[in-house]
């Protein structure tokens, strides 16, 4: 705790004590333009397939790092912090010059962390509902054949990056991958339905160099009804 937290709650408790005068104590505290979202489950709650110090590390740090950052560049650029992100996202010109990279890697990467914690979960159904397994068949051949894409997207994405299965502007399935921090947004095309994270960070601890046998894994983690729920809102 720094001097100026420590002073803040002692005049905090003493407000509290007495008058209930909270407020002058928070009068320049501003709430964060970006707040990392917790998970909606417990860290350990993927395992075995997703370790939770992986899962403690990838939030809180890595999750939280961008986040940290996006708060930082608020105080450059206020419209940063106007939603949604995807708006600014898919139109980065609009960032100034001298902060676009970083916006481009940190708002990037809150996008599609926090979609990526939401598109896990534990004890989800084993499979796609009805209309999103239509749509992969149709798309693919049939659903081994969908992971297999995404699988050789995964591994063939050299360095750190994401696997996406999304839906493209004639409202077909497709499989693609995008490098860093990149969410698929700053590409025009494609609506992202569901997100492998194929940074080292995501899997290392557990399977080391190999990034196959995470992506082989990481299918028994799927939400398949946020997926179903991402599918219905880009097909609408
Ligand atoms: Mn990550």
């Amino acid at each position: 705790m720094n001097r100026r937290e420590t002073f803040k709650l002692v005049l905090g408790t003493a407000a509290l004590a007495t008058t209930g005068i909270v407020d002058v104590a928070q009068a320049d505290d501003k709430p964060a333009a970006f707040t990392l979202p917790p998970l909606g489950y417990p860290y350990e709650a993927l395992e075995p397939n997703i370790d939770t110090k992986t899962m403690q590390i990838h939030h809180d740090v890595h999750h939280g790092g961008y986040v940290k950052n996006l708060n930082s560049l608020v105080e450059k650029w206020p419209e940063l912090a106007t939603p949604p992100m995807e708006a600014i996202l898919s139109n980065l010109s609009v960032v100034p010059e001298n902060i676009r990279t970083a916006v481009r890697n940190n708002l990037g990467g809150h996008w599609n962390h926090t979609y990526f914690w939401e598109v896990m979960t534990p004890g989800g159904a084993t499979s796609p509902t009805q209309d999103v397994k239509a749509a992969i068949d149709a798309a693919f051949g049939d659903l081994d054949k969908m992971k297999a894409l995404v699988k050789q997207a995964g591994l063939g994405r050299f360095g750190s990056g994401w696997t996406w299965l999304g839906v493209d502007k004639d409202k077909k399935l497709t499989v693609f991958s995008t490098a860093n921090q990149d969410s698929p947004h700053i590409y025009v095309g494609a609506k992202p339905i569901l997100a492998v994270d194929v940074w080292e960070h995501a899997y290392y601890l557990k399977h080391q160099a190999k990034r196959g046998d995470y992506i082989d894994i990481w299918w028994n983690t799927v939400n398949w009804d946020k997926v179903a729920a991402s599918f219905k809102k880009a097909t609408a």
